[in-house]
């Protein structure tokens, strides 16, 4: 079942499952065989094997979340960097140049400037929401345009209709980072890119239980990045497999949610008077509200801010709530919060993180599924306190 015109939330539950289903099992059974019976296959690739990504756990996983960005082929992998790695020296090669966002995703961003030059693969940096400047960084080897959907932890998003037009008018290949919009706010797919990566551990999963990543494009793209994680050993296991396909059922209901409260959420906060900045584009006033209105069926479940005061009001503030865990990563069912400062951006000197826009008093909030109503009297009582 992987019609298009089926909406998401069947699609989440239903896209792409065995047939006939395994001994009457409505759940895809946890394919724990590292190997398969030989069945005549031709190629290396089509043989059946654990690393290979074809048992049937991988397969499955495969047609569901095609079918959810609305592609024709997609790839899971051991971790979000595991995809994201893996397609970038796909699409690369010694002597070729990338354009990218500059406001990557920690562990994107120290790959390409410090694993890829290893490689002979050199990167200039754009401004995705700047189309007219983009041109002037291209070269005569640029090969690949990279953004992300919303970028952390600002949550700014770019021209992101211009991307896919851009990058075939000049023969590159064009990829984003989908982690936090998900599928349900933005299928790239439509929109002309040729890959979609993703951080399954966050919002695909949902749960805050495992780590995988996934490819989703077109077929010949899609079995290439196959080919080179074969040999690149970033295959996902069974179990987590499993995992992310339960997780996956409750996709459309958990960031629906997840969109509508943070909205109320950034709503509460913008109108708080010990509130200075609300960093949520689903806000009137904030930088990429336009942009991101034209691109996204909705606005996520990230946003940050900044309290009055100081970094120790700031920490005080987040020690003070009952609700939201203080944890890095994002995406789950459970609100997390976090300093940037402390854990995602700890990477950079404090110069480059006053360029880039981010204070150490920033606060960052991952909306999980709880009532926005409880979230809302938690966050109310810690301002009060500060
Ligand atoms: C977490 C994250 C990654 C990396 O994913 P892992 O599953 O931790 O390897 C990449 N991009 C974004 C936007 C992320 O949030």
């Amino acid at each position: 079942m992987t019609s298009t015109n089926l909406s998401l939330e069947t699609k989440a539950v239903h896209a792409g499952a065995l047939e006939p289903r395994v001994h009457r099992a409505l759940v895809t059974p946890i394919f724990q065989s590292a190997t398969f019976e030989f069945g005549g296959e031709a190629c290396y690739d089509d043989i059946r094997y654990a690393r290979l990504s074809n048992t049937p756990s991988h397969e499955v996983l495969h047609r569901r979340l095609a079918a959810l960005e609305n592609a024709d082929s997609a790839l899971v992998a051991a971790s979000g960097m595991a995809a994201i790695t893996t397609a970038l020296l796909t699409a690369l090669k010694t002597g070729d140049h990338l354009l990218a966002q500059s406001t990557l995703y920690g562990g994107t961003h120290d790959f390409i400037v410090n694993d890829l030059p290893r490689f002979g693969i050199a990167a200039d940096f754009i401004d995705a929401a700047r189309p007219d400047t983009w041109k002037s960084a291209l070269r005569k080897n640029t090969k690949v345009i990279y953004v992300e959907t919303i970028s952390n932890p600002l949550m700014g998003v770019g021209d992101l209709r211009e991307v896919a037009p851009f990058a075939r008018a000049n023969g590159l290949t064009s990829m984003i980072d989908n982690t936090f919009a998900s599928p349900v706010n933005f299928r790239p797919f439509e929109h002309g890119f040729d890959l979609s990566l993703h951080s399954a551990t966050k919002y695909l999963n949902g749960h805050s239980d495992l780590a995988a990543g996934a490819v989703i494009g077109g077929l010949k793209l899609v079995k290439e990045v196959t080919h080179r994680l074969n040999h690149l050993g970033g295959s996902l296991d069974p179990h987590a497999c499993f995992l992310l396909e339960r997780g996956l059922k409750t996709l459309v209901l958990r960031v629906r949610h997840q969109n509508e409260s943070a909205l109320r959420i950034a709503r509460m906060l913008r109108a708080h008077p010990k509130v200075e900045t609300v960093n949520y584009p689903g806000l009137e006033d904030h930088q990429s509200h336009a942009l991101a209105r034209k691109a996204l069926d909705g606005f996520g479940g990230m946003l940050s801010f900044e309290i009055a005061g100081d970094v120790a009001a700031a920490q005080r503030f987040i020690e003070r709530l009952r609700i939201p865990v203080v944890a890095p990563s994002l995406g789950g069912v459970e609100s997390l919060v976090t300093r940037p400062a402390t854990t995602s951006h700890v990477g950079l000197t404090p110069e480059q993180r006053r360029k880039a826009g981010i204070s150490d008093r920033l606060i960052r909030l991952s909306v999980g599924i709880e009532s926005a109503a409880d979230l809302i009297a938690d966050l109310e009582q810690a301002l009060g306190a500060v």
